[in-house]
């Protein structure tokens, strides 16, 4: 599967944003952006404007890179949010909040959205008891999300039992039994991104 290969600190220094892509440095003096909050390269700081396009560019550039996915994978949320009833922004954080490697790690059971993802694609997470394997899945209200019975004592799930993670207002989550469960869908004011959504949809419809 492609992938980024570019350093994870090197993608938040270009977006002049915390992305969380490292997990527990990212809240540690060590991350990259409270050391060295400027942009990478030999000419780390611009004189020039940036331009309207550059602008939305940067901040979908953000999103895609916050929720780990390649253009081809998150222009399809924008495809799907366009089709939908409502705010085609809302509607594509909502379908990327919704992304089971994403609630994995709303729910503290992973410490990045890419260490969630390596868990749903080793098997490690179940949806309503059936093993699912697919990151991308897109969780409903209802579904149980849990870690599978034979793994728990694996991995690091000593540490999320004892952990306290709030999770978000659409979501349940039981440390005890590392079993979790979607009481509704996630609205706008419930994801904690610090994005112009509008500015996606403008570059994406032109
Ligand atoms: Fe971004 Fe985390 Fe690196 Fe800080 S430590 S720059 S938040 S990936």
């Amino acid at each position: 599967m492609a992938r980024y290969t570019e350093a994870d600190c090197r993608l938040c220094r270009r977006e002049g944003a915390k992305l969380f892509l490292k997990g527990e440095r990212c809240l540690t003096k060590k991350c990259a952006m409270e050391r060295r909050p400027v942009n990478p390269g030999v000419h780390p700081v611009s004189r020039k404007k940036p331009s309207e396009y550059q602008t939305q560019l940067r901040e979908k550039q953000k999103v895609k890179r916050a929720y780990n996915l390649l253009e081809r994978q998150f222009h399809g949320y924008y495809v799907e949010a366009e089709r939908m009833k409502g705010k085609t922004g809302e509607n594509m954080l909502s379908l990327l909040e919704r992304r089971l490697d994403n609630v994995v790690y709303r729910m503290g059971l992973a410490s990045s959205r890419a260490a969630a993802r390596q868990l749903v694609s080793h098997g490690h997470i179940c949806v309503d008891g059936k093993n699912v394997n697919i990151p991308s899945f897109e969780v409903k209200v209802g579904n149980v999300i849990s870690v599978k019975e034979n793994k728990q004592k694996k991995g690091n799930f000593a540490s999320v039992r004892e952990s306290r993670v709030v999770v978000p207002k659409w979501l349940e989550f039981n440390p005890e039994k590392l079993e979790g469960k979607v009481v509704a869908l996630p609205a706008r004011e419930d994801i904690d991104l610090n994005i112009e959504e509008h500015l996606i949809i403008e570059l994406y419809s032109k």
